[in-house]
């Protein structure tokens, strides 16, 4: 299941008002998926808005807040994104190496 953000980032005012900015500004399509996102559903939705990071919070502190880094996305969409970063990792710190499907 997917857990509420514990980074401090998501508690600030800064954040409130750039996901306000988001949502009232960027265009309602999930930059995972490409579909369309119903504004009106709420963000615990699974199919509402969440706003995400281009470039992960976690790697890229200082573009918390900064709106060209900002994307809307579905809430399950983002769920799952987030889920293969963490399992990405996982990999790459044991040392695994990723396989293509293809052989180039
Ligand atoms: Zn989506």
């Amino acid at each position: 299941m997917a857990r509420r953000p514990s980074n401090p980032i998501y508690h600030t005012r800064e954040w409130r008002e750039a996901t306000r900015w988001a949502k009232t500004h960027l265009p309602p399509i999930c930059h995972w998926c490409g579909e369309p996102i119903d504004m009106r559903l709420s963000g615990r939705n699974k199919w509402g808005a969440t706003v995400d990071h281009l470039k992960p919070v976690r790697t890229h502190p200082e573009l918390a807040y900064v709106r060209a880094n900002l994307q809307l996305a579905h809430n399950s969409c983002n769920a799952k994104r987030t889920l293969a970063i963490h399992d990405g990792v996982e990999s790459a710190s044991r040392g695994v190496k990723v396989r293509t499907s293809r052989v180039w």
